[in-house]
């Protein structure tokens, strides 16, 4: 299908690419692509489904003002959403995000209102939470919202079992935001692909998941305090400073095989090697996920098949350390190239 009734259409059904120069020769490693979304994220799938399951349960009324918490890219996909079906929407994130991000936002129509970097992601939701009660607009509740993983496990999931038709897939790796893209595609793969071993990254400064220690909550299941393992990471987007519902929902279904630790440093340097020896340019938690698959295929049996998520395109970090040793002016080697003929050069 090439012609589509709306650019809600478009999401989903991204590519799974092979990784030809960087993966060791014993396996096969495949990417899924989700910077191929409209917006460039694995999130508009989240943006769709939340909001259509609102407006099938009647909790969302036509105009209604969406509201959510966000480091970005849900908020980017619910903007595109929100756009396309006329919906205001207001996004609360913290300060410390990229620049980029809020300036998408706004110019999709959004409204954005930063939280002090102090305040985290708990103080980011807890003033969502005050503006959904003072003003009465919708929550999409991204953390714990059903409808979040139910999109994965109907796209995402889908698309897995039908690009590995007939084939075994040996591991699937992937990280958690929300939990969404996990919970979704590991309930799929329990019941169709149980062979598949699920690996789940997460930073090595905040290994929530590796610390066993339980998350507290309130009753509606947001968290009721940051999680005590938590250290500031420069995977934006991955593991906030608490355990999402969604995400202990996942590890409560014991699908998950392996939990890895993903140092910062790795995860920027994959996310390079990816853009100059595969020519994928993806953001940083997709090279915190490679890094994870670089580190299950090492010790994966030959002709083994990998699936990494890749969640999102690299031009969303223009401004963050993904491209802070990326030079803006000519360098020695290029000022060596532009005098190699006369034109512009002056002659002293
Ligand atoms: N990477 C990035 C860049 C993201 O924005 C997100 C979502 N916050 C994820 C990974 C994780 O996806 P999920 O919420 O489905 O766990």
């Amino acid at each position: 299908m090439t012609r589509y009734a709306s650019i809600l259409e478009t999401v989903g059904r991204t590519p799974v690419v092979r990784i030809n120069k960087l993966a060791p020769a014993h396996v096969k490693l495949w990417v899924k692509i989700e910077a191929f979304n409209p917006l460039g994220s694995v999130k508009d799938r989240l943006a769709l489904g939340v909001i259509e399951a609102a407006e099938a349960s009647g909790e969302l009324k036509p105009g209604q003002t969406v509201i959510e918490a966000t480091s970005g890219n849900t908020g980017i996909g619910l903007a595109m959403v929100c756009a396309a079906k006329g919906y205001p929407l207001v996004i609360v994130m913290a300060e410390s995000f990229s620049i980029e991000r809020r300036r998408l936002m706004r110019f999709l129509g959004a409204k954005v209102i930063l939280t002090p970097a102090p305040l985290k992601a708990t103080g980011m939701i807890e003033k969502t939470q005050e503006l959904a009660a003072k003003h009465g607009w919708f929550m999409t509740r991204q953390f714990e919202n059903p409808a979040n993983p139910d999109m994965h496990e109907r796209t995402t999931a889908r698309e897995i079992i039908d690009d590995f038709e007939g084939e075994n897939l040996d591991y699937w790796v992937t990280g958690y935001g929300t939990g969404g893209t996990l919970q979704g595609v590991a309930r799929v793969l329990a019941k169709e692909s149980p062979k598949t071993k699920i690996v789940v990254c997460e930073p090595e400064t905040a290994q929530l998941l590796g610390s066993h220690q339980a998350q507290t909550r309130k009753p509606d299941g947001s968290p009721a305090a940051g999680h005590p393992a938590w250290t500031p990471h420069p995977m934006q987007g991955w593991t906030p400073d608490f355990i999402p519902l969604l995400t202990e929902e996942a590890v409560d279904m014991q699908a998950i095989d392996q939990i890895l630790a993903i140092p910062g440093p790795d995860a920027i340097r994959c996310s390079q090697d990816l853009a100059k020896s595969e020519g994928i340019f993806v953001g940083i938690t997709s090279g915190a996920t490679f890094a994870g698959a670089l580190k299950v295929a090492a010790d994966a049996p030959a002709g083994a098949n990998i699936l990494c998520m890749l969640p999102d395109t690299g031009e969303r970090y223009l401004s963050t350390p993904l491209f802070a040793d990326v030079p803006a002016e000519m360098t020695d080697d290029e000022q060596a190239i532009f005098r190699s003929t006369p034109i512009g050069v002056p002659t002293a």
